[in-house]
C-alpha cells in the first residue's frame, strides 16, 4: 500500500481530538513529500541534525516535532523552528530550550517526558519528578517555553494489560500535574501510542499519537 493510503487510512480511524505526527524518522524526503502532499502537517523526527535537514528541503508549514531523547547541547541547532519538544525530562534541559527560544524570540511548546515502562531502557522522569519542577520558582520565570502535556512509552511487550496499564499511568500523570497549574490553559496533551498500540492509546486518553512504520513501512537503520 502506498504512503498516502495508509496515512489516509490511519487518518479516518482517529477521534477529532487525537492528532496524529507522523514519524519519519530514516526516511527520505521524498516520502515525507508523499505524506505531505497527502494532506499531513506534522512530522516527527527524533534526531535533531535530521530534522534540520529536513526542515532546509521541505515546505515551511510544516510542524516539526522531536520526538526523541534531546541533548542539551543540541538544543540551538532547533530551536528557531521546532514546534514540539515532546522529551523533556529534565530541569536543566528546560532551562536551555527557554534560553534558546528566547534568542530566537520564540515560545517552543515542550511536553514532559514520564516513565511509564517497566523497561529501565526508556527515558522520562517520575511524576514526583515532574510536580516538582512545575513547582519550582525558578520554573515560573521560564518566559519562552510553554508546558502542553506530557508524552510516554509504553513497554515494547505483547502483554496488552500492561500496555494499558503503563497509558493509564500517564492518564493519571497528566490529571495531576494539570491540577498542579490551573491557570495553564494550553496544558492539553497526551501524548501517547505508536503503530502498534496507537488504538490502545487512544481508548486510554491519549490525544496525539506518534505513528511511524504503519504509515511509511518498516524502517531500515542499515541504509
Ligand atoms: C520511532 C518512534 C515512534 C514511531 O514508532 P512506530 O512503531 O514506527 O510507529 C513513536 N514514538 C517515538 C518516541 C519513536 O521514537
Amino acid at each position: 500500500m502506498s504512503i498516502t493510503t495508509q496515512l489516509h487510512d490511519i487518518q479516518a480511524t482517529l477521534p477529532e481530538h487525537v492528532s496524529l505526527v507522523a514519524v519519519s524518522k530514516t526516511k527520505p524526503v521524498s516520502d515525507l513529500m508523499e505524506a505531505y502532499d497527502a494532506g499531513q502537517r506534522i512530522f516527527g523526527e527524533n534526531k535533531i541534525q535530521e530534522m534540520c535537514d529536513k526542515f532546509e528541503d521541505m515546505p515551511k508549514d510544516i510542524l516539526w516535532h522531536m520526538i526523541g531523547h534531546v541533548q542539551r547541547n543540541k538544543v540551538k541547532y532547533m530551536a528557531p523552528f521546532v514546534n514540539l519538544i515532546h522529551g523533556v525530562d529534565n530541569f536543566k534541559l528546560l532551562k536551555e530550550i527557554n534560553k534558546q527560544a528566547k534568542a530566537n524570540e520564540r515560545t517552543i511548546n515542550c511536553l514532559l517526558q514520564i516513565k511509564i515502562a517497566e523497561e529501565n531502557s526508556k527515558f522520562g522522569m517520575s511524576l514526583d519528578a515532574a510536580s516538582e519542577i512545575l513547582q519550582r520558582d525558578d520554573f515560573s520565570e521560564f518566559k519562552h517555553i510553554q508546558i502542553t502535556g506530557v508524552m510516554g512509552m509504553a513497554t515494547f511487550t505483547d502483554n496488552t494489560n500492561q500496555v494499558e496499564n503503563e497509558f493509564n499511568a500517564l492518564q493519571t500523570a497528566f490529571n495531576q500535574l494539570k491540577a498542579l497549574q490551573p491557570e495553564n490553559k494550553a496544558f492539553k496533551t497526551i501524548s501517547m501510542g505508536m503503530s502498534g498500540d496507537y488504538k490502545l492509546a487512544i481508548n486510554c486518553g491519549s490525544t496525539m499519537v506518534r505513528v511511524g512504520s504503519s504509515i511509511f513501512g518498516e524502517r531500515n537503520y542499515n541504509a
